[in-house]
């Protein structure tokens, strides 16, 4: 049969007929969503805007929060993250933080509407967290990326004044620096009484540095200033350094040199990715490493105890370049058991004894602690009692001592002075 009629014989067919209208229908049908999503596609490129945060990155948390405060009052549903807050009197509060939960939200922002989705990816997990990995991300209509960026400034803008007139500790958890616990009330530099005219020194010299960036840069020498507090303990070392912070508008990184999954890159990381305007803080930093003058016998109890190595931690301090202030403060009971390369200047520009009471101390800390009639009298015989008795007190001994006896007369008080200097 020639081609002609064949075709003419397949139209005349009902059924073929009906079956060539059904694949027409579906073919357009295929056609019109592949054009409406082609469209939607060019929409969205065209027309309208989105970020995205990871949860790796710095203002992921500000965000969460931000939202919370100001866009997504409205939603219902959210996620808690509860935390402790420890207050000066010792009490302890908790306290609830309410953040978008994971899913799509809606809130406006001006005159626009924002929608926000969080999403958590069950399958991956970032590594240094242990946690699934999480995206905010956030989608409106129009080209207006400044928008995003005025968010984004909001939202670390809220997240300073939360913190103002705090101070943020943190502390390495994998290779990032996270908050620890609530930032803290700052504490009054005056309110750590060390003897006569050492605060002022390490305060100026801290300041003195900050301020004079140019010095180093023009001189080719690495902006950092190391410094080491010791003495015996209870005498106020970790108190003046937070106190310090406080006064500088610092925050303060602790690093636990003995943490045994420590290596010498994780501590060469975390030391170059610490937050802006911080104090590194490496505390008891005699436990740990052995002196090179150190017996054998001493060497192999601590064989073992970590992984970051004496020279690690000497190239890390060395290594700490920043174009912004880097202050690293060090502290220790037993200067003698610190090897000299590690204190030398350059590793450590200023050392301070921070030690047992002196009377004049004593008797600051009186008068902070009583201010009955004639207290001015009281606290220096009290001092001179004290010291008397025993010369090796340290003010942590003291607050204990006033603490305990807060009510009590300056008869009382001074009658009591051998359970004290006992102690
Ligand atoms: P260190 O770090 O030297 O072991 P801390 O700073 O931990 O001592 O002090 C322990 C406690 O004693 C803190 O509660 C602190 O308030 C108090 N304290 C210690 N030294 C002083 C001081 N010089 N002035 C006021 N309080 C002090």
């Amino acid at each position: 049969m020639p081609l002609t009629e064949y075709i003419s014989a397949l139209s005349d067919n009902p059924y073929f007929g009906a079956g060539f209208g059904l694949f027409g229908v579906g073919a357009g049908a295929a056609l019109l969503r592949k054009g409406f999503q082609s469209s939607l596609i060019l929409f969205r490129r065209h027309y309208m805007i989105t970020l995205e945060v990871p949860c790796r990155d710095k203002s992921y948390q500000w965000l969460l929060q931000w939202m919370t405060a100001k866009g997504a009052k409205q939603t219902q549903h959210l996620s808690v993250e509860t935390s402790f807050e420890q207050k000066d009197s010792g009490l302890i509060k908790t306290k609830y933080d309410f953040i978008p939960n994971i899913g799509t939200h809606f809130f406006r922002y001006g005159r626009t509407w924002i929608k926000v989705e969080r999403t958590r990816e069950q399958h991956t997990l970032d590594l240094h967290m242990g946690t699934p990995w999480e995206t905010v991300q956030l989608t409106a209509f129009g080209k207006d990326k400044h928008m995003f960026f005025s968010i984004l400034e909001e939202a670390r803008q809220l997240a300073l004044d939360q913190h103002e007139g705090k101070t943020i500790m943190y502390n390495a958890l994998g290779s990032e620096w996270r908050p620890l616990g609530h930032p803290r009330r700052k504490r009054p530099i005056s309110s750590v009484i060390l003897d006569t005219g050492k605060s002022e020194k390490i305060l100026k010299d801290c300041q003195e540095f900050i301020s004079n960036p140019s010095w180093y840069i023009n001189r080719g020498i690495p902006y950092r200033r190391g410094y080491l507090l010791y003495g015996p303990p209870g005498c106020g070392k970790s108190s003046y350094i937070t106190a310090l912070a406080g006064e500088l508008g610092f925050s303060i990184c602790i690093l636990n040199l003995s943490e045994r999954s420590l290596s010498d890159d994780r501590l060469n990381h975390l030391l170059s990715v610490a937050p802006q305007q911080s104090i590194i803080l490496l505390e008891d930093i005699d436990a740990a490493f052995v002196s090179r003058e150190d017996t054998t016998q001493q060497k192999a109890a601590y064989e073992g105890l970590n992984r970051i190595t004496f020279s690690g931690l000497l190239n890390c301090l060395d290594g700490v370049a920043s174009t912004e202030a880097r202050i690293v403060f060090m502290t220790t009971n037993y200067i003698k058991r610190l090897d000299p390369a590690l204190i030398r200047p350059g590793r450590v520009d200023m050392q301070e004894y921070i030690g047992w009471c002196s009377q004049s101390q004593i008797e600051q800390m009186y008068l902070r602690f009583y201010d009955e009639e004639d207290a001015a009298r009281h606290a220096k015989l009290f001092a001179e009692k004290a010291t008397q008795l025993n010369p090796n007190i340290s003010p942590a001994q003291v607050q204990g001592y006033f603490m305990l006896h807060k009510h009590s007369s300056f008869k009382d008080v001074i009658d009591n002075c051998e359970s004290l200097c006992q102690s």
